[in-house]
């Protein structure tokens, strides 16, 4: 078997979290491995990780692989991999990789599989483990194709934190057509810091439920409120911000809601499963096509005026019978 451990660099030539964890990986797996690294500054890149114990770097840069382009990253990542002689190759699941390495896939001849969460070998046999059917069935299979590609998830491997040192770095060249550079990325549009509520690495998935619109003991909404208190806390807190089907139907139906909402936040079975230590859900009934985007929340708690809603029900650790606004107020006052 013949790996390499490929990644790419950030906008600023520096290496993502996840391009860490690919490395990781590939040690972990124990055996001979290379590093591929392409876009900008790749061959500064190869001296961050290069005490990784890696048998060879390769590296492809220039101007034209400075940004995330499908033609021009598929050659790169076809040159790197032919480069090393790699018969497999593990790449972290990031958006650049998952665009264009099934292409280069289809170049190399190889197979691909994507969103890994678990790798291990045996002799040359590698076994993997990816979920199906939104995250209901784990299914552990093998391959004998070779080559193979494997796009793993961020998240499962401690990112790799040796010292930068020197490296020999093989430049690898890449022959481009002028139709691989037609493509042209004219600017990045990204929310604000601030507008960021969904942070995959944040320690808590705090929840939005539709109880924050609803009509209150006062017999009055309080939206205004709840959108000051919810916000209040993401940036005290630093949470990921999550919420119910209820909350973003009511964006999309134009009634009034929290307008820092939105579908991207929903969380459950037709919303997203995230990965957090902990949760709170707040104002949020707790039924099951939500809570079963919880699967991969260890430690559950939920804020409920109502003792006998879903969260009561064995769906979480604790639950608060209280007013979700009164609560947040303290807790925002002490934080
Ligand atoms: C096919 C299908 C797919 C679905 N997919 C999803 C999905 O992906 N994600 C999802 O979330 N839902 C999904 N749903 C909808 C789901 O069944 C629920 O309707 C939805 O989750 C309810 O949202 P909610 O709990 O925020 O709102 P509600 O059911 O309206 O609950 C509001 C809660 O707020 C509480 N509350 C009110 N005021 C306060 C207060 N001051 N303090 C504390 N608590 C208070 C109330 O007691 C109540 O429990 C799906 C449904 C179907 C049929």
């Amino acid at each position: 078997m013949k790996l390499i451990a490929l990644l790419h660099t950030q906008a600023d030539g520096s290496l993502a979290k996840a391009a860490l964890e690919t490395v990781s990986a590939a040690k972990q797996l124990g055996v001979p491995f290379a590093v591929g690294i392409l876009g900008k500054g790749a061959k500064a890149a190869c001296g961050a990780v290069a005490a990784c114990g890696a048998e060879g770097f390769f590296a492809v840069e220039g101007e034209a692989f400075e940004q995330p382009r499908y033609a021009t990253d598929v050659a790169a990542e076809t040159a790197l991999v032919q480069a090393a002689g790699a018969d497999v190759v593990l790449a972290a699941q990031t958006s650049r990789f998952a665009r264009s390495l099934p292409g280069a896939a289809y170049r190399l001849g190889a197979q691909v599989d994507t969103h890994i969460v678990s790798l291990s070998l045996e002799g040359e046999k590698i076994t993997a483990q990816r979920w199906y059917y939104r995250q209901r069935i784990l299914a552990t299979f093998s391959r004998a194709a070779r080559p193979l590609v494997l796009l793993v998830d961020a998240g499962l491997y401690e990112p790799y934190a040796g010292e930068a040192a020197a490296a020999t770095v093989q430049d690898v060249a890449v022959a481009l057509t002028d139709a691989d550079r037609r493509t042209t990325v004219t600017g990045v549009q990204a929310s604000s810091a601030d507008g960021q509520t969904i942070r995959p690495d944040a320690k808590l998935l705090f929840v939005a439920g539709a109880g924050w619109t609803k009509k209150q003991k006062d017999g009055a909404v309080h939206t205004d409120e709840a959108g000051a208190l919810i916000q209040g806390f993401l940036q005290k807190s630093g949470a990921s911000l999550g919420s119910s089907k209820s909350v973003v139907d009511l964006q999309s139906e134009g009634q009034q809601g929290l307008s820092f909402i939105s579908h991207m936040n929903q969380v459950g079975q037709t919303g997203s499963t995230p990965r957090h230590p902990k949760g709170l859900a707040t104002c949020c009934h707790g039924e099951e096509p939500h809570v079963v985007g919880w699967r991969f929340i260890n430690e559950r708690r939920a804020v409920n005026t109502d003792p006998n809603c879903g969260w009561a029900q064995g769906k979480a650790d604790v639950v608060y019978v209280a007013d979700a606004f009164e609560v947040m107020q303290k807790v925002n006052a002490l934080l």
